[in-house]
């Protein structure tokens, strides 16, 4: 994931899908755990990342709340991030 890569996103007009995607990030790990789709699916980085606890994402490696970074709308699934 790079800046050049989010600025080129936007840069296919022909795909019709769209997906808003929020970024979930660990602060204890400092990682990006995964992603949030569309406000309902749960995409993590790497096996196990993000589990969910009463609704809300929890890092599945400490535990730890996850809170929303950068969000966007990608064209694709390679576009997320
Ligand atoms: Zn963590």
């Amino acid at each position: 994931m790079t800046l050049s890569a989010a600025a080129t996103q936007f840069e296919e007009p022909r795909e019709r899908i769209r997906i808003a995607w929020l970024e979930l990030t660990c602060l204890p790990c400092g990682e990006v755990a995964g992603y949030i789709e569309d406000e309902r699916l749960v995409r993590p980085v790497y096996p196990g990342g993000i589990r969910l606890e009463r609704g809300k994402p929890r890092c599945g490696r400490c535990g730890a709340l996850l809170f929303g970074g950068w969000r966007g709308v990608a064209t694709s699934r390679e576009g997320i991030g």
